[in-house]
């Protein structure tokens, strides 16, 4: 995660050209994709108003780092929270953790993996991530209760209709008729149909 900053800053640099900030943001979105890369893509894109020729609002990148950055905060105080329980039970001589944290993984994409990229929550990515790890830190069982925004699961084994997360995280089967097609207009902000953004 420790490119994460530095990533961050080349978003923000106003010397480099609008292409280079936005391959900075992918990678600092690679680095912190709390829904996998593709659904967290898409919610910044949308959230930050990121348009299609990027010169029409370049602030729009630096809203998107924001918001990143806000999101690997949460996450990296829950981490070290963990960090420092793990050695208090290892000094008790407990090798193995009473409970796993949800965000070792790429990107931490476990923490609310959507697969289907157009599908997932529409609060702040910080908001969402710190539901979660409230709701996990709770003791919520994940396949009674979807984690990102509580509602009950009635078929195990799919993402939550609310919301769109999956329990099984990366690992969910999603198969969608043109979805790299779709997720090509994604990349290029392609989005005739997205909302109206409230003033
Ligand atoms: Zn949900």
């Amino acid at each position: 995660m420790t490119s994460f900053p530095a990533r961050a800053r080349r978003v923000r640099d106003s010397a480099l050209s609008p292409q280079r900030r936005l391959y900075a943001l992918r990678e600092c979105a690679l680095h912190c994709a709390p829904y996998g890369f593709r659904a967290t893509w898409h919610h910044l894109v949308v959230a930050a108003r990121i348009p299609r020729r990027l010169t029409d609002d370049l602030d729009a990148l630096v809203r998107a780092a924001d918001e990143l950055q806000r999101t690997r905060d949460v996450v990296l105080h829950r981490a070290q929270e963990y960090a420092a329980l793990r050695r208090r039970e290892k000094a008790a001589g407990m090798r193995t953790p009473r409970t796993l944290s949800p965000w070792n993984s790429w990107g931490w994409s476990r923490i609310a993996y959507c697969p289907d990229p157009e599908h997932h929550p529409t609060e702040p990515l910080a908001t969402v991530v710190q539901a979660v790890l409230d709701r996990h830190d709770a003791g919520i069982n994940p396949d009674r209760h979807c984690l990102a925004c509580g509602t009950e699961r009635r078929r195990p084994g799919h993402a939550c209709p609310t919301c769109g997360v999956h329990p099984d995280g990366p690992a969910a089967p999603w198969r969608a008729s043109q979805a790299e097609e779709r997720w090509q207009q994604v990349w290029h902000r392609e989005l005739d149909d997205r909302p109206t953004p409230v003033p």
